[in-house]
């Protein structure tokens, strides 16, 4: 008897105790709705694929439109930051794996380490445009505060051309990026625009609230693929709330619940 009581309850107790990385219990907070899409983000190779056809498109898109430009105006490309250019899912997969929701000390401690990879495609993308006279902005909402330096580091650890004061183009008081677009614009013919957020292309997609934005794609439909290149995001964007904003509920979990059509 007490032999399975033994292998009943003392073995699994310590060996629970001594495992670090499993103490994941369901909360308030469960981050498990981020599963899927970090696991899709970080092992599916289709990822990677849709990474290199966005950068293979734009990489296309640029030779074309250099054709046909005036050879004297300064060129440049604009680009965000994060899930454009650097990887960011490893602070995503932690948030799943401790239940921790984003929290602007979790966002600093990740951007403090200055170690996010590159995404598929996107340093052999800057260093073409670069090679062909072309000037990278990387505009971001990143704070100027907390993850100026931390940002050039993690760029030119990788080799990301224009990872100085003057290209790297943090947030202001508005997370909207027009302003800043339009100082870029006004010394610079700007040929491409690439982000994983429709936000990143034009001030017409900052608004949300008239049919979360689909009326605005719709209206630019010509533009993608072509001066504007999108890349996927599943993980997290203002499609989120924007989605749970249509409906009531007590927490976002059910607004989003109740966004959905089902059959
Ligand atoms: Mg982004």
């Amino acid at each position: 008897m007490r032999k399975i009581f033994f292998f009943l309850f003392i073995v699994p107790v310590v060996f629970a105790c001594s495992n670090k990385r499993l103490p994941v219990v369901p909360t308030a907070n469960s981050q498990d709705q981020l599963l899927l899409s970090v696991v899709w983000f970080q092992e599916s190779p289709e990822m990677m694929a849709m990474y290199y056809q966005c950068y293979n498109n734009a990489t296309k898109s640029l030779t074309e439109k250099l054709k046909n430009g005036d050879k004297l105006i300064p060129k440049a490309v604009v680009m965000d930051i994060d899930e454009t250019i650097l990887d960011n899912s490893p602070v995503e997969a932690r948030q799943v794996i401790t239940n921790e929701p984003y929290s602007d000390s979790l966002w600093n401690l990740w951007t403090d380490a200055s170690i996010a990879a590159p995404l598929p495609g996107a340093l052999e993308f800057t260093l073409f445009a670069q090679k062909q006279g072309v000037e990278i902005f990387y505009i971001t909402n990143r704070s100027r505060e907390t993850a100026f330096n931390s940002t050039i580091s993690n760029l030119v650890e990788i080799g990301f051309p224009f990872a100085d004061s003057t290209h790297l183009i943090t947030k202001t008081n508005t997370s909207s990026k027009e302003e800043r677009r339009q100082k870029v614009a006004s010394d610079h013919k700007i040929l491409l625009f690439i982000g994983d957020n429709i936000g990143d292309f034009d001030a017409v997609f900052d608004d949300r609230t008239t049919d979360l934005g689909f009326e605005a794609v719709k209206q630019n439909i010509e533009k993608f693929g072509d001066s504007y290149i999108i890349l996927p995001n599943p993980m997290y964007g203002p499609w989120i709330n924007a989605a749970a904003n249509t409906q009531t509920g007590n927490s976002q979990h059910d607004k989003l619940l109740k966004s959905l059509k089902f059959f």
